[in-house]
């Protein structure tokens, strides 16, 4: 059963998700908190100032009350006194001072005052100059007016005390309604930072998430690519999206097709050698790298001997079965950095690195004894034998042509010397035994 995994839609449906939701949240507690401040600031224009203004206005008032009741208490002019009195009556019972009982009475109680004050005042200035006990009255009425005036000055002091705690109270009216808007105004601006800090890390979060299940399976999919192309190995990590998923199988299988057909263009299919065109390729860039380094190479030629037989005698099958067995054995013998290539028909051909004339010699042999004695052993296949020709000196002006061909004229020298036999190539027979 195939593995269920979500789309990559999805993921772009939840962030999306996750974003406008986020983006709604901190809208909306901007805009409840700009909602409360205009509010607020209404409420400061339609109630506060009013009440400030009211504040403001009782304290002027009672200033003035207080003046009134001077000119009344100390004045000399009567109808000054009469007209202040009145203006004073007039003052105490206005409605800016209902706001607050105390300062009503407070005020009405300076009025009861003046009015005594006028009342006292009048009579001691309106005293008939032939009243018959005019001084003993007039003392009376002066320790009266005296008493009042005293009263008028401790009313006055409760006046200025009320005068001073309402301009007090509209202040404290004043810096509240401030305190609150600036209050709600840091608060806008605590919500917007907070708002802008948890729509980055939103970003931040979906980026994340992004580059994880999009952006890396996408670009190693794309190293992978690069990797297969230039022959090279790569790891695709599990996949947790749908289309991910996807892409890193048709990687896969694009790697897989790219070895079959690199398997199929290099070897042989029937004993998974090197094919003729491949083993001239890398012999050439063998070669190429031994002329740089100085460094020995040599060729071998090996064919089986009296190979038709195998087919005539035992059937096409065996003679296949003993190509792949020879091979396989050759190739167990062969050190790293060396290779064999399948030429045409029973037809080899070796390359060596890193040996000298009789090193080359001697694995040849090697090869030639064991391939004789484990044919002879395996009972699936007749026993058989291998000629070899070998060219071990490598000069610049040579070319794999040119030293296959030594290798070939070698090994035509082996057959024709009798076979089951190495023979080396006439340029450098003279270090090495010949057979
Ligand atoms: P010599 O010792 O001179 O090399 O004799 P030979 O019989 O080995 O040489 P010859 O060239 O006469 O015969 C080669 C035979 O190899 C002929 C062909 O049927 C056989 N052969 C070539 N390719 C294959 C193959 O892929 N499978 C099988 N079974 N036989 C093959
Ligand atoms: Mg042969
Ligand atoms: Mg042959």
């Amino acid at each position: 059963m195939p593995e269920r995994r979500l789309k990559i839609k999805h993921l772009l449906n939840r962030l999306s998700l996750l974003v406008v939701a986020v983006t709604g949240l901190i809208v909306a507690a901007i805009l409840l908190l700009s909602n409360y401040s205009a509010q607020l600031a209404q409420k400061s224009e339609q109630e506060l100032l009013p009440s400030i203004h009211e504040h403001q206005r009782a304290a002027l008032n009672l200033e003035r009350l207080e003046r009134m009741g001077d000119l009344v208490a100390y004045g000399a002019d009567l109808a000054l006194m009469r007209r202040n009195a009145l203006a004073a009556q007039v003052l105490a019972y206005q409605p800016s001072f209902n706001f607050d009982p105390k300062i009503q009475k407070a005020v009405r109680d300076a009025y009861e005052l003046i009015k005594a004050l006028r009342i006292a005042r009048q009579q001691y200035l309106k005293l008939p100059a032939d009243h018959s006990d005019r001084d003993q009255q007039l003392k009376l009425l002066q320790q009266k007016e005296q008493v009042l005036q005293t009263q008028w000055g401790e009313h006055k002091q409760v006046l200025f005390e009320l005068q001073n705690r309402i301009i007090t109270d509209a202040t404290a009216l004043q810096s509240q309604t401030l305190q609150k808007i600036t209050q709600t105004s840091s608060r806008i601006l605590i919500v917007g930072m907070i708002g802008v800090t948890l729509f980055v890390f939103v970003l931040i979060v979906a980026a994340t998430l992004l580059r994880r299940h999009l952006v890396t399976p996408v670009t190693d999919a794309s190293r992978a690519l690069l990797a297969i192309e230039s022959g090279k190995k790569y790891q695709l990590r599990a996949a947790d999206y749908d289309e991910i998923a996807t892409i890193n199988h048709a990687v896969d299988r694009l790697s897989s097709t790219m070895k079959k057909l690199h398997e199929m263009a290099t070897t042989d299919s029937l004993t998974g050698c090197y094919n003729r065109r491949y083993f001239m390729e890398l012999a050439e860039e063998e070669l190429i790298n031994a002329h740089s380094k100085q460094a020995p190479l040599a060729l071998l030629m090996m064919d089986l001997d009296h190979f038709k037989r195998v087919n005539d005698e035992y059937g096409h099958a065996t003679g296949d079965e003993t190509l792949k067995l020879c091979t396989q054995w050759i190739r167990d013998l062969l050190p790293e950095g060396c290779f064999l290539g399948r030429l045409g028909g029973e037809e080899f051909a070796i390359l060596l690195t890193q040996h000298n004339s009789l090193d080359t010699f001697k694995l040849a042999e090697c090869i030639r004894v064991c391939l004789s004695e484990q044919s002879a052993q395996q009972t699936s296949i007749p026993h058989f034998t291998v000629s070899i020709g070998i060219e071990s000196k490598c000069y610049v002006t040579d070319t794999v042509d040119s030293l296959l061909s030594l290798a070939d004229k070698a090994l035509y020298q082996a057959k024709s010397s009798g076979r089951n036999k190495v023979v080396v190539g006439q340029r450098n027979s003279n270090t090495l035994p010949v057979n």
